[in-house]
């Protein structure tokens, strides 16, 4: 079975002329997709008889809400969805002033093993296709009823393990004939798969990447992130010098400031002396308290954006949203496999 939704405008267009098709139904049925219809019986321009064919050889993927959040305190909506194979991804959806954003999964689960996220406790299970990437926003606008103008790809998973889906997820949110959403509305945040930031950088693509930084020193890095044990921080510093010199992008490094860990005066002096000659911007963001990590929020998260910026370093502090429904990443669906697990218990 062919998952149609995770094909490009022109295998649709190919897969159409294979079936006798003309060119033009390759458009039509591609803009259905991108409408987020449930089945082709929906495509009221193709004859009954190619729907039938359709549906004989293909599959149109459609995620279940299996739970839904929404903050009280800022409208932030939080969506658990449950996949085809029964798997549940999270996908976030935050107003901001300058528009609708969403918050979205690449993998379900993440192998990165970072000691603070909860996304990655129980690892890997699997990669996400590109149409599951494209139903969350699909389905996250359908739902809602609010029009998304910007995505980042923060949720569960890390995007640079999971990159040629990422890439094919990109085209297709990407296309006028699709949400069309421009590539400078796009963040993308990796742990620090140098690989992926160099392939990055030689596609030039106009988004934005985030690069989670966390620690600017070897020692402290690799304590809380395993990564940095196979991409050092180092080499993590020339590679992100490297990619502003071919995209002329400014990087966004996320910074979770943890009390005692990352946030002592000389870390904000290394972090400087490592973005000399390249416009950064540190995004600290208060640790979100997972239940079972020993990691605690910083109280100096102010002071320590005072002294990036006493070196000209720009620095802002994440405004927190949904902060009374489990927002941050994983820490729904780590919450449902509890509850799955427990009541599995006590049958
Ligand atoms: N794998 C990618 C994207 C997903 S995580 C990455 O690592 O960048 C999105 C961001 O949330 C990352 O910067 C991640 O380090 C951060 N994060 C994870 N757990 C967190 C926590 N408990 N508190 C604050 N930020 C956290």
């Amino acid at each position: 079975m062919i998952d149609l939704k995770s094909m490009t405008l022109q295998e649709i267009t190919d897969l159409m002329k294979s079936m006798g098709e003309p060119t033009f139904r390759g458009k039509q049925v591609f803009t259905w997709l991108h409408k987020g219809v449930r089945s082709f019986d929906e495509m009221t321009n193709l004859s009954k008889s190619l729907r039938d064919k359709l549906n004989d050889a293909c599959f149109i993927t459609v995620p279940q809400v299996a739970r839904k959040q929404v903050s009280k305190l800022d409208g932030t909506i939080k969506y658990l969805w449950e996949l085809a194979d029964g798997n549940c991804i999270e996908t976030v959806l935050m107003q901001y002033h300058h528009g609708n954003t969403v918050c979205i999964s690449s993998q379900v689960g993440c192998r990165m093993g970072c000691a603070f996220c909860a996304s990655t406790i129980a690892g890997k299970v699997r990669d996400l296709t590109p149409s599951e990437m494209l139903d969350q926003v699909l389905f996250t606008q359908l739902d809602s009823g609010l029009q998304i103008s910007n995505i980042v790809l923060m949720g569960i998973g890390e995007p640079m393990d999971n990159l040629n889906t990422v890439l094919k997820f990109l085209e297709l949110v990407n296309h006028p004939d699709g949400l069309n959403i421009g590539m400078r509305h796009i963040s993308l945040s990796t742990c620090g798969v140098i690989p992926g930031i160099q392939r990055l950088a030689d596609l030039g693509l106009q988004l934005t990447l985030s690069v989670s930084l966390h620690a600017p020193d070897s020692e402290t890095r690799s304590r809380i992130m395993p990564v940095n044990r196979a991409y050092d921080v180092e080499t993590l510093f020339d590679a992100c010098h490297e990619y502003f010199r071919k995209t002329g992008r400014r990087i966004s490094f996320e910074y979770a400031v943890i009390d005692g860990v990352n946030d002592h005066d000389w870390q904000a002096d290394l972090i400087a002396k490592k973005l000399r000659g390249m416009p950064g911007h540190v995004n600290l963001i208060p640790l979100n308290d997972v239940v079972e990590s020993p990691f605690k929020p910083s109280k100096r998260i102010a002071a320590f954006q005072k002294r990036l910026e006493s070196h000209g370093v720009t620095a802002t502090i994440r405004r927190s949203l949904g902060g009374d429904i489990d927002a941050s990443c994983g820490q729904l669906r780590r919450k449902a496999m509890e509850d799955a697990k427990k009541g599995a218990n006590a049958q």
